[in-house]
């Protein structure tokens, strides 16, 4: 872990972002659920998920598979996601230091991307999961699932450690259970919900937050 009260050398540093509850204020694919849904068997799914006895590819096809989902009906939502108030402040403070950031996702890049672009994001590099809509029907693809990993529909950990070079202070910002596994690479982790509860229990070292603005105030202070 990096001295709490050392600054950070920007040339080092490379930033690492979870987003459903991280920069979106809310967890997107959850919205869309019940939004989307054309019954409850969603809830089951969501149960055995939580409860370890399936994966989340499993878990967000069979969901993805019990919506009424066009590229209209999801064009249309997707404006109406907030993204943190800071997430922007935080973005553009990183892009004048020129510290590489990425999204590392367990949702769909459709929605990441559009929503990204909503907001006026449009150089953010994207790892996630595959969506798009041909001929009506929606096509997935997992390019990041690991085969080793029965959890994570994208395996962040992979795209992480090949995206950070050799002595880079990794900082890493997340909120979910995919994010558990990077987490413990970065040298500077920002947590909050049930990834601040795993880390708390796991013993390793991290920072709370509540939102982006706490992450900004510890950038500006460290990297100056
Ligand atoms: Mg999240
Ligand atoms: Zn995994």
């Amino acid at each position: 872990m990096v001295d709490k009260n050392n600054r950070l050398d920007p040339k080092k540093c490379i930033v690492f972002f979870d987003f459903d509850n991280t920069i979106a204020t809310c967890d997107v694919f959850d919205n869309m659920l019940l939004l989307f849904s054309k019954d409850d068997r969603w809830v089951e799914l969501e149960k055995r998920w939580k409860s370890g006895r399936i994966g989340s590819k499993t878990c967000l096809e069979g969901q993805l598979r019990g919506m009424d989902l066009s590229n209209k009906t999801l064009d249309a939502y997707l404006p109406k996601i907030k993204l943190d108030p800071y997430f922007k402040q935080v973005y553009k403070f990183l892009q004048a230091k020129k510290i590489k950031a990425f999204v590392l996702s367990d949702n769909y890049d459709y929605i990441i991307n559009r929503v990204l672009k909503i907001n006026r994001i449009n150089k953010l590099k994207v790892y996630a999961n595959k969506l798009r809509f041909s001929k009506g029907e929606v096509i997935t693809e997992y390019p990041f699932k690991d085969k080793d990993c029965q959890i994570c529909a994208h395996c962040k950990t992979k795209n992480l450690l090949e995206k950070a070079p050799k002595n880079s202070t990794i900082i890493y910002v997340g909120d979910g259970e995919s994010d558990a596994c990077p987490a413990k690479y970065a040298q500077v982790v920002f947590a909050k919900d049930h990834l601040l509860r795993h880390l708390k229990e796991s013993k390793l070292d991290y920072m709370a937050f509540n939102n982006l603005k706490d992450v900004l105030i510890y950038l500006k202070r460290k990297l100056i």
